[in-house]
């Protein structure tokens, strides 16, 4: 069913508490990546131009002791969100107590509040770790600090906290609304619509490092996909399977019995391979030659061949619907990154498909490449859209109102 959304909200004088993914890179409290918090403007914004007060929780890193605390305070990203907003944005510097709720008290129409980071209260305290132990009675505090709740923390929506869950149930049980916010309301229409009702031909391009991190996405997604292209390091143990040397490419020996179970369902759905970029050492200088199934002892596979990116970009042609999910080879060294570029290219390329990019180094790579801006959707979170993919609930999806 549908979810609610924040457009469906009246948030006119209301205070809207928002759960916002501002996980940026900090350092000696510089911003070094302020992505994250570009991206929660346009639900922030939504919230001031229609005189909503927009109460923000968030977390950032993980808070083990009160030195995490020093380094990972919010207050300079309340900084840079004043600047990006140019208004005033009220900090507070803790995230519970009388102090708060008078800085909210405070609070007029198109007002924006930012509270201390929500893993502060992982520590020091007697209830262990409140916020990612989603201690009900954090989530009830929270909710009773607003009028409604928008979650719109793709990042974190694969797991339960007290600041997504936590605040959504209790809300809920108050007959609060609580919605999806415009970058949650993305994800779940690419994502949502991929996974449940792909437009066909519909082709999943899978790669990255191992097979044991993708294989519910491989279960999940071969019944539903036309193809399934396979590179990456993952490949190999198929490769293997089926009876392939693969010299001292990455493996996995406790795969491969599976490996040779999905070639077997799959038939000729699953695309592998027909020629390996290899190497002798792992190295971005190391001389690399193409191997056409004759991959010596002491060679690695270390990207897609040239036969193989033809055999991929043929297979693509047509697609209107493509998912991809890990790289094609090292794309992090020049020498290794044609295979994981010409993919990219040829997706950029296609007419009319929905094209999305799922994976953190599978979004470095299409950034790094430059053709982000001609795919349909890069996710923005790494292990929830993973999940998203194995078609496993999300419990910060899951908790917002159908509409
Ligand atoms: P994502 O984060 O997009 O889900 P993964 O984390 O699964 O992707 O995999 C990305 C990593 O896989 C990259 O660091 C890349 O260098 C590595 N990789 C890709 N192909 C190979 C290969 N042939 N040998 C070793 N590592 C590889
Ligand atoms: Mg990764």
């Amino acid at each position: 069913m549908a979810k609610l959304t924040i457009s469906d909200l009246d948030v006119k004088g209301k205070k809207v508490l928002v759960r916002v993914d501002f996980n940026v890179p900090i350092q000696n409290g510089v911003i070094n990546d302020d992505n994250r918090i570009v991206a929660a403007l346009p639900t922030i914004k939504y919230i001031i131009e229609h005189g909503g007060k927009a109460i923000l929780l968030s977390h950032l890193g993980r808070i083990k002791s009160e030195e995490d605390k020093k380094e990972l305070s919010l207050r300079p990203v309340a900084e840079r969100l004043s600047e990006l907003l140019k208004q005033d944005v009220a900090f507070v510097p803790v995230n519970e107590g009388q102090e708060l709720e008078d800085a909210i008290a405070k609070m007029q129409a198109g007002d924006v509040l930012v509270m201390e980071n929500t893993r502060f209260q992982d520590i020091d305290n007697d209830f262990g770790k409140r916020e990612s132990g989603n201690d009900p009675k954090l989530g009830e505090y929270w909710a009773s600090l607003g009028d409604m709740f928008v979650n719109d923390a793709f990042g974190t929506a694969h797991r339960s906290h007290a600041s997504n869950v936590g605040i959504a149930t209790a809300m809920e049980a108050e007959g609060k609304p609580v919605a999806a916010g415009f970058l949650i309301e993305k994800e779940i229409k690419f994502l949502g619509n991929a996974v449940d009702n792909p437009e066909h031909p519909f082709i999943t391009i899978l790669g990255g490092a191992k097979v044991s991190d993708k294989i519910g996405v491989i279960t999940n997604l071969i019944p539903k996909s036309d193809h399934i292209l396979i590179g990456g390091g993952m490949a190999y143990t198929f490769m293997a399977a089926m009876g392939q040397n693969i010299g001292t490419s990455l493996f996995e020996a406790d795969k491969v019995d599976l490996a040779k179970k999905l070639l077997d369902e799959a038939g000729d759905k699953l695309v592998l391979p027909v020629d390996t970029v290899v190497t002798k050492k792992f190295d971005k200088d190391a001389p690399a030659r193409v191997a056409s199934g004759d991959i010596q002892d002491d060679e690695m596979g270390m990207d897609i061949g040239p036969k193989t990116i033809e055999l991929f970009k043929n297979t693509l042609k047509g697609a209107k619907t493509v998912v991809w999910n890990g790289p094609m080879g090292v794309f992090e060294m020049p020498r290794f990154a044609k295979g994981t570029l010409e993919i990219g290219r040829s997706l950029a390329a296609l007419p009319d498909a929905i094209t999305i990019v799922g994976g953190g180094d599978s979004t470095s790579a299409v950034k790094q490449l430059g053709i982000a801006p001609k795919l349909s959707h890069i996710s923005t979170g790494g292990g929830a859209s993973l999940r998203y993919l194995e078609g496993k609930p999300l419990p910060g999806i899951e908790c917002i109102s159908d509409k």
